[in-house]
C-alpha cells in the first residue's frame, strides 16, 4: 500500500482509507475523527509567511463558524513554537498555523520534514466544542432556518431567519433539559448517493446538506438534532455543562439572534 500519509502515525481511521490521495498540501484532519485528541506527533510540510504546514493536525481550522485552535508545536530540540490561530488555506485541505507575533528567528530554524509535538490549548478548545454542540441543541429547540453562526470560546450565537419572539428563560430551560439527558453525540460520512437515496434522512435534517463534494460528514445528536456539521463536538450533551441563554436580540424584521454563554 502507497503510503500516502507521509509520516504521519495516525493511520488507524478507517473513514480515510476511503479518502482519495490528498493534495500535496492537504493535512490529515485528525480532529475530524476524534474532537477528543489533545496533541499529534507530525512532521513539518512547509513554512512561509502564511503559516506552518504539518503532514496531519489536531488542529481545527478556523470555519464553519467556529474559531480555528491555538496551542504550540515542540520541535524535539526543545524549541516551542507557539501558536495564535489556525486557517484554511488556498489549496485543499490546507492547514495554516499561524504562529504568534514575534517568533521570527525561531521559525527560521523550522525546516520541511522535521518532526514536532502539535498541542492544541485544550481549555480553549474544550469550550468551542461545548459551545458547538450548544449551538446544535439551539437548532433543535428553534425550528427556523440559520442566517448566521459564531463560536469562540467566550459564547456562541446563532441568527435565526425568523420573526416570532423567543423566550430567554425557557431556552434555557430546554438546554437544561438536553444536557441533563446525557445523549450520545457521533458522526458518519454519507456520500452523495446515500443521500439521494434517503430523502427521509435529508427531511429529517435541520439543516439541508450541501451536494457536489462526493461525501458529507453528519453530526447525530441522538433523539435531539442531525445535520452536516464539519466542527468539533463533545461526546455526550452532559459533557457541554450548564448553557445560559445571555441575550436574544432582533437584528432585523427576520432575524432572531441568541447570544449563549456558559456557567462556569
Ligand atoms: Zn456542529
Amino acid at each position: 500500500m502507497i503510503d500516502r500519509y507521509g509520516g504521519c502515525q495516525h493511520r488507524r481511521f478507517d473513514s480515510l482509507a476511503a479518502m482519495p490521495a490528498p493534495h500535496p498540501h492537504a493535512t490529515i484532519e485528525l480532529f475530524r475523527e476524534d474532537a477528543h485528541l489533545r496533541a499529534c506527533e507530525a512532521r513539518i510540510t512547509g513554512v512561509d509567511d502564511r503559516g506552518i504546514r504539518l503532514d496531519c493536525s489536531v488542529f481545527y481550522p478556523h470555519g464553519g463558524g467556529q474559531a480555528g485552535d491555538s496551542g504550540e508545536l515542540r520541535c524535539a530540540d526543545g524549541l516551542i513554537i507557539a501558536i495564535a490561530d489556525t486557517r484554511k488555506g488556498e489549496a485543499p485541505g490546507e492547514i495554516l498555523h499561524v504562529p504568534a507575533a514575534g517568533q521570527g528567528d525561531a521559525l527560521a530554524l523550522l525546516t520541511p520534514g522535521d518532526a514536532v509535538t502539535a498541542s492544541i490549548d485544550w481549555q480553549r478548545r474544550h469550550r468551542h466544542m461545548r459551545f458547538h454542540t450548544a449551538t446544535h441543541l439551539l437548532c433543535a429547540l428553534v425550528p427556523h432556518p440559520v442566517d448566521g453562526c459564531s463560536i469562540t470560546a467566550g459564547y456562541a450565537r446563532l441568527d435565526f431567519h425568523m420573526n416570532d419572539p423567543l423566550d430567554k428563560d425557557a431556552l434555557t430551560a430546554g438546554f437544561a433539559r438536553l444536557v441533563a439527558g446525557g445523549h450520545p453525540v457521533s458522526h458518519r460520512w454519507i456520500s452523495d448517493e446515500e443521500l439521494d437515496a434517503n430523502p427521509g434522512l435529508v427531511r429529517s435534517m435541520s439543516v439541508q446538506p450541501p451536494r457536489g463534494t462526493g461525501r458529507v460528514r453528519l453530526l447525530e445528536i441522538e433523539g435531539v438534532d442531525l445535520q452536516p456539521c464539519g466542527g468539533t463536538h463533545v461526546a455526550n450533551t452532559a459533557e457541554i455543562g450548564a448553557v445560559v441563554v445571555t441575550k436574544i436580540e432582533k437584528k432585523s424584521a427576520m432575524t432572531r439572534r441568541v447570544v449563549l454563554g456558559l456557567a462556569d
